[in-house]
């Protein structure tokens, strides 16, 4: 482990000091299980750790049935999924939340870290990304917000800016008759990275679907959202066929490589597979609606 230097942040305005007096070598520090790791195997240069988690705004998650749901960057994920709100309306975020780590990483491990870390394989990437989810960013210039289908630019990176960082993510309350669902494959049971991941939100009417969005994560350089599957769909009738038109289409979408987890081959069925899976577990939850 590299020496460095710890400081608590008690409000947005002095992480964001203490951020931009760190310079580059400064890493906002969140549940740590990312980047304490990252840190003692001397993956990136870090001499200062800002935690976070002493900021009410980064800690609180509130729901309302207008507005929708709001988690704190740094809320641990054993809170997100044992919320009634999230598992009732938003069951990708909890199916996601639920199969990160196990029990002791979701004590302390948080949606921002797992947005910040931007990892291809990021498990609740995609469902933040097909829930419309919107990072509220605070940084030397003001607060702004990114979407989350536009946050992660390349393996590790992302949008953020010198001195930003996320406060919060937003989640719009879904239509009527709107159901979302996520999964993943992984060779055993549990505590592993995903080969591949996905999740799907979607809007019924009767047997018609009205919208839809779709995002895989494990098979390219970042999360990435899937337009072909949603064509495929939207504006269809929910049939064998249309679903089956839909995961073509995400293996067509997919341009992952081979590596020790898994081939491309594997990945791109995977990801025919598992956006099949999504689409019916998403229209049963919209039915339940
Ligand atoms: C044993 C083990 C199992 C794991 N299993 C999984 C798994 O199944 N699926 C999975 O996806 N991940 C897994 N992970 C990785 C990790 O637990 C997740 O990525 C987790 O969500 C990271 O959250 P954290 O709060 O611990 O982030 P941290 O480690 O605190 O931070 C991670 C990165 O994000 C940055 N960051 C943190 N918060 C913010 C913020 N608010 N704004 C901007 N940047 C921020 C940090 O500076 C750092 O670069 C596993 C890790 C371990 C050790």
């Amino acid at each position: 482990m590299q020496a460095l230097r710890y400081a608590r942040a008690t409000s947005i305005d002095e992480a964001v000091r203490m951020l931009r007096e760190g310079g580059e070598t400064s890493r906002i520090l969140a549940g740590g299980t990312d980047v304490i790791v990252q840190a003692r195997e001397r993956r990136r240069v870090i001499d200062l750790f800002v935690d976070i988690k002493h900021i009410s705004d980064v800690m609180t998650m509130e729901y309302d049935a207008q507005r929708g749901l709001t988690v704190g960057a740094a809320v641990p994920l054993y809170q997100i999924y044992g919320d009634a709100n999230v598992q009732r309306v938003y069951p990708a975020l909890r199916a996601a939340a639920h199969v990160i780590g196990g029990k002791a990483i979701q004590g302390r491990a948080s949606l921002g870290g797992n947005l910040g870390n931007a990892s291809p394989a990021a498990d609740s990437i995609p469902a933040m990304m097909v829930l419309d989810g919107v990072a509220q960013v605070a940084g030397p210039n003001g607060r702004r917000e990114v979407r989350v289908d536009a946050f992660c630019t390349a393996p590790g990176r992302s949008v953020l800016q010198p001195g930003e960082f996320i406060v919060s993510l937003h989640f719009a309350q879904p239509a009527a008759h709107s159901g979302n669902a996520w999964e993943r494959f992984i060779p055993r049971n549990e505590m592993d990275i995903a080969v591949v991941n996905a999740a799907c939100a979607l809007t019924i009417e009767g047997d018609v679907v009205t919208a839809a969005r779709f995002s895989l994560g494990a098979v390219a350089a970042t999360p990435l959202m899937v337009p072909l599957a949603a064509e495929a769909l939207v504006g269809r009738r929910l049939t064998d066929e249309t679903i089956a038109a839909a995961g073509a289409a995400a293996k067509e979408t997919a341009t992952p490589i081979d590596d020790m987890r898994g081939t491309v081959k594997q990945r791109k069925h995977l990801a025919d597979v598992l956006v099949q899976r999504v689409i019916r577990a998403a229209v049963e939850h919209a039915r339940a609606n």
